[in-house]
């Protein structure tokens, strides 16, 4: 028991934070949208920017999106197809998941969500029915994402498990050098900032035969061509997705849409399509993205195709230099939306969220079992949807706050530019 999960415990460690959370007005907090990441508060009607949203081109709120997801449910006179969809599907499935396999030239299925991708998955790889019938050691990385760790006791009953410090390459290789069956797990992206080495592992993949498998709810739309996220934009260079790779990713994040979708292997790998259907739990059962969702998918895709993609694209990356530029934050200059504001205490970090909010902000403050205990922070979502404005003043602010906690505030300022000149 308990060798991989212990929720009656991590409850326990987290309870107070929650509490605390709570009572400082920073959780479950009801609103309307004003778009572009602005919010009204039911409660009070206070007004504030989400600076901890996922929708890194604010896509979310997108009226093309929008509204083909409206006109896809009334087109198709149903939300759901209630059946299973191995058996019986809507053209509207079958054309999103086209749309996405040629979009982004792999073999996509789509499931509710990245959580049930990697339930669809995960088991099935440590099974060894992805690589011919050996079920390969399972190396996880130990920051990879809570949904992947999760599922640890299904994994640990097809395959051993083994897990790594945070991009730890050298046990990883070495762990290469002695099984002849290996796979990774991780993030492409990491939720809480950062990324994986990806080149570095594609070459272990080169030269021990290294199954990768990679969560990239953040790198995808995010950067890369067409929005393809940081393993597929590094796996361009040789010769593009391949059979010893699987991707789960969410569409509900950078993406705009809904669900979530597995891309399991090269474009028309029909046969990998079928063992994943067939066997992989969630893909089989009702859960498909509603035809809504399905719309949104579509109307999405197109726009990854436009011009437009490059364009936010490109204002989400001056938006994260111009952010680096104003606060001294972990990660800074990495070029990923996600920032990471150390503070420790979790006291401190729940009071200056709850200044930042009163001062028309919103942050996520991080704590244990997210991170580790006595780690605290607050995570920080830069999108191309801000104004240069917001973002100065949300910066000025963060720093006052950090100030006022007696921690090292970021470079203001004239200091600020020659930051931003070092870094070109
Ligand atoms: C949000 C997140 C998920 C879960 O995505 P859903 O579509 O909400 O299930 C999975 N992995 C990572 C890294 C995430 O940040």
């Amino acid at each position: 028991m308990h060798t991989y999960l212990n929720l009656k415990k991590s409850a326990r460690i987290s309870h107070d934070f929650w509490e605390v959370t709570s009572e400082a007005g920073m959780f479950d907090i009801v609103v309307s949208g004003l778009g572009d990441g602005r919010h009204r508060a039911l409660a009070d009607g206070h007004e504030f920017v989400n600076m901890s949203s996922y929708s890194y081109l604010g896509l979310d709120t997108h009226p093309r999106i929008v509204r083909a997801a409206a006109d896809a449910v009334l087109a198709e006179g149903a939300l759901n197809s209630s059946t299973s969809r191995m058996r019986i599907r809507f053209g509207s499935l079958r054309d999103a998941e086209t749309a996405l396999s040629e979009l982004f030239d792999v073999e996509a299925v789509t499931v509710a969500s990245c959580a049930a991708a990697a339930w669809a998955s995960l088991p099935l790889l440590a099974s060894g029915l992805l690589t011919d019938d050996v079920p390969p050691l399972m190396v996880f990385d130990k920051n990879a994402h809570f949904c992947l760790n999760a599922l640890k006791p299904a994994v640990a009953d097809e395959a051993e498990i083994v897990t790594i410090a945070h991009n730890d390459m050298a046990a990883l290789e070495d762990l290469c050098r002695k099984h002849p069956q290996v796979a990774f797990v991780a993030d492409g992206v990491y939720s809480t900032g950062g990324a994986a080495p990806i080149a570095e592992l594609l070459r272990l993949q080169e030269k021990y035969g290294l199954f990768l498998f990679f969560d990239e709810a953040h790198g995808v739309s995010t950067v890369g061509e067409h929005g393809r996220g940081a393993v597929l934009e590094e796996m361009a260079a040789r010769g593009g997705m391949n059979d010893r790779t699987l991707i789960i990713t969410s569409l509900n994040k950078g993406f705009g849409a809904s669900g979530g979708a597995i891309f399991l292997g090269r474009s028309g790998d029909r046969k990998r399509r079928d063992t994943a259907l067939r066997n992989g739990g969630p893909l089989m059962w009702s859960q498909r993205i509603n035809t809504a969702g399905l719309g949104a998918i579509m109307a999405s895709v197109e726009l990854h195709r436009s011009p437009e993609l490059k364009e936010l694209q490109l204002r989400l990356q001056d938006n994260i230099s111009l952010f680096d530029s104003l606060v001294d934050t972990s990660f800074g200059g990495d070029g990923l939306p996600i920032r990471f504001v150390d503070i420790g205490s979790e006291e401190a970090t729940i009071r200056l969220a709850g200044e930042l909010l009163k001062r028309g902000y919103y942050t996520s403050p991080i704590f244990f079992p997210v991170i580790g205990r006595g780690k605290a922070g607050l995570r920080l979502m830069l999108r191309a949807n801000m104004a240069e404005a917001e973002i100065r003043d949300f910066c000025t602010a963060l720093n006052d706050g950090l100030r006022a906690e007696g921690l090292a505030a970021g470079a203001v300022g004239v200091e600020a530019v020659g930051a931003e000149e070092q870094r070109r």
